[in-house]
């Protein structure tokens, strides 16, 4: 099976969102597809000075972990003496501290892909439209990484509904939010494991 880090990032956003699109799809509309067009000359134009410095851009890659195929086109990135420097462009505003998770495990998927040999040391840049969020890769994130990988796994191959994680912000504007609040209104007697409501107090790193 192969899992994209966009989809680590749309998963750890909301998995509930994730099984939505992945299971119903929809047409996008207007309003994204010129948010998309806009997405992708935003990346072009940003991405020409760490071109001239020499970073790798746009590569596709892949790596397999546990059975499991990560594929994926990283912003930048750069290998030297060691160092991993994976950078990750978003159009949208950072949190008021550190970087959203979504952004974060999307990132450190890249560092999984890219991680070779001699590489000693992985740091993301997160470069939002209101300043740049440096994380250094370490245990935790990793952990948090693979269990999400796990989970896709789940409900790519079960079809398990995974948690929702509503917030008013995403909710409000999410094309499937009647069907999302409807599956919540079934009562189910003992105790439900859902994968993904964990994420829910990891909002930020
Ligand atoms: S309504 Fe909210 S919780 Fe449900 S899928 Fe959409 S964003 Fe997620």
């Amino acid at each position: 099976m192969t899992v994209y880090p966009s989809e680590i990032h749309q998963y750890t956003y909301c998995p509930r969102l994730y099984f939505f699109t992945l299971n119903l799809g929809r047409e996008r509309s207007l309003r994204e597809r010129l948010r998309l067009l806009l997405g992708t000359l935003f990346h072009i134009v940003k991405s020409i000075p760490d071109r001239l410095s020499g970073m790798r851009v746009e590569e596709v890659n892949e790596a397999t972990l546990g059975g499991v195929r990560l594929r994926g086109r990283p912003d930048s990135y750069s290998i030297e003496e060691g160092k991993l420097r994976v950078v990750e462009r978003k159009s949208g505003k950072s949190p008021r501290r550190g970087a959203w998770i979504s952004d974060v495990l999307q990132a450190t998927a890249y560092t999984l892909i890219l991680s070779r040999g001699s590489v000693r040391d992985a740091v993301l840049e997160i470069h939002y439209r209101d300043g740049v969020r440096i994380v250094r890769v370490n245990e935790d994130l990793v952990g948090s990484l693979v269990d999400v990988i796990d989970e896709i796994v789940l409900v790519k191959k079960y079809g398990i509904v995974p948690a929702a994680l509503r917030s008013e912000r995403k909710c409000s504007r999410c094309a499937f939010r009647d069907i999302c609040y409807s599956i919540d209104d079934y009562e189910i007697d003992g105790e439900l494991y859902e994968p993904g409501a964990w994420l829910g107090s990891k909002r930020i790193v």
